[in-house]
């Protein structure tokens, strides 16, 4: 198992969110399966460029994942994922947190700062907090709640939204 290659693993599909990267395979628990390539470029690079792809390995590195041709960077975020990002050495691998059956959905947490700047303003979209939304809407007393008016929230002065701060990537 451990030489077969990531295609032969993996298959894009269609999810909630766009694209996805599903198993093909039964996935073990604790199995190293495919590791995050792209360009390396160094952080000063990547605050530069920015972008949704950018996974920050150390203050100085950085891997740009924006072409399509790195199959990892289309494995989604999840708040409670059956993958993790590990970083050995100036390399990221994805590894299986726990057992994964064929036509699975495979997701890693993105890291906080990345869900701070990029996820949380959007939605989180993944399976866990869309059936936490579902239930707050359908519960009564959240129904009730949103007939109470609520007070006007202040608004910052200037409060323009910076898409990506310098230095934001997939940081962990
Ligand atoms: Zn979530």
């Amino acid at each position: 198992m451990s030489r077969t290659s990531p295609e032969s693993r993996f298959r894009l599909g269609r999810c909630r969110t766009g694209l996805g990267l599903f198993a093909r395979v039964p996935l073990r628990a604790g199995v190293r399966l495919i590791e995050y390539t792209g360009e390396r470029i160094s952080g000063e690079e990547a605050d530069r460029r920015g972008g949704r792809y950018l996974f920050h390995v150390d203050a100085t590195h950085a891997i740009d994942a924006t072409g399509r041709e790195y199959l990892a960077r289309y494995i989604n975020h999840a708040c409670r994922p059956n993958c993790e990002a590990r970083t050995v050495g100036r390399r990221v691998f994805i590894y299986a947190k726990r057992d994964i059956a064929p036509g699975e959905e495979v997701t890693y947490h993105y890291g906080a700062v990345y869900f701070r700047v990029f996820i949380k303003p959007m939605g989180c979209r993944c399976a866990t907090c869309l059936r936490r939304a579902e239930r707050v809407a359908i519960s009564p007393s959240a129904a009730q709640a949103r007939l109470v008016p609520s007070p006007r929230a202040p608004r910052a002065a200037g409060s323009g939204r910076r898409a990506a701060p310098v230095g934001a990537g997939k940081v962990r």
